[in-house]
């Protein structure tokens, strides 16, 4: 939150961005995921098939029980393991 509101000052201050380009930003960054909901999808995670976490897709294994998960998309990178 500190960081998002940095950010923001910022990005007004230096290059005069205005409130309603960041709504109208929200609102778009909001519809990737196909509805607007108000929040980015967490379309980016996923349950673990053994213990139930919610993990980040990219991962190879859990990050909770380090079952090995199939990657379901090529765009992400695979064999992440921290
Ligand atoms: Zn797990």
């Amino acid at each position: 939150m500190l960081a998002n509101q940095a950010m923001w000052e910022l990005l007004s201050e230096k290059l005069g961005v205005t409130e309603a380009e960041l709504i109208e930003k929200m609102g778009q960054i909001d519809l990737r995921d196909g509805k607007r909901d108000g929040k980015i999808s967490t379309g980016n995670l996923k349950e673990c098939p053994s213990c139930g976490h919610k993990v980040r897709k990219q991962r190879a294994n859990c990050y909770w029980c380090g079952t090995e998960l199939t990657l379901s998309s090529p765009f992400m990178d695979s064999k992440r393991t921290d």
